[in-house]
């Protein structure tokens, strides 16, 4: 698979389609997820062009992984779920269910998130 630019989050990043953003710097963006799964539902997005997880943590400097990590952490304790606890979740490719080829982490919280795995 390579990066398409036509992938939604590009867009968004391009500011083509809105987004109800939380965080923004040069680097990173979050936004609530449009179809919630949970009372808070949060997208983080490197601004860099990459299609997952396994392309992020492979092509991207460890200094950029790093800060992108530390944000997110960042940005939950900002949304006030650290207390009560959250889930991070980031689905790559065919078997993970990933259906926006741009790396995204998705923060859910505010309410007991139950099992972790459903089929
Ligand atoms: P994935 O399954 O790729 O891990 O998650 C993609 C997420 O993007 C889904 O939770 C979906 O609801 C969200 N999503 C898809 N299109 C849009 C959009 O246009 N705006 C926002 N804010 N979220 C979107």
């Amino acid at each position: 698979m390579s990066y398409s630019e036509s992938n939604i989050f590009a867009q968004i990043l391009r500011g083509e389609i809105p987004n109800e953003t939380v965080f923004e710097d040069t680097e990173i963006l979050a936004f609530r997820d449009i179809r919630p799964q949970a009372p808070i539902h949060v997208l983080v997005i490197p601004k860099g062009e990459y299609e997952s997880f396994d392309d992020f943590t492979l092509e991207a400097e460890p200094d950029v992984v790093g800060r992108f990590f530390k944000k997110v952490g960042e940005i939950a304790r900002q949304l006030q779920i650290d207390n009560e606890g959250y889930r991070l979740i980031a689905n790559i490719g065919k078997n993970g269910g990933q259906e926006v080829p741009h790396f995204h982490m998705h923060i859910c919280g505010g309410r007991s998130l139950g099992k972790m795995l459903q089929s």
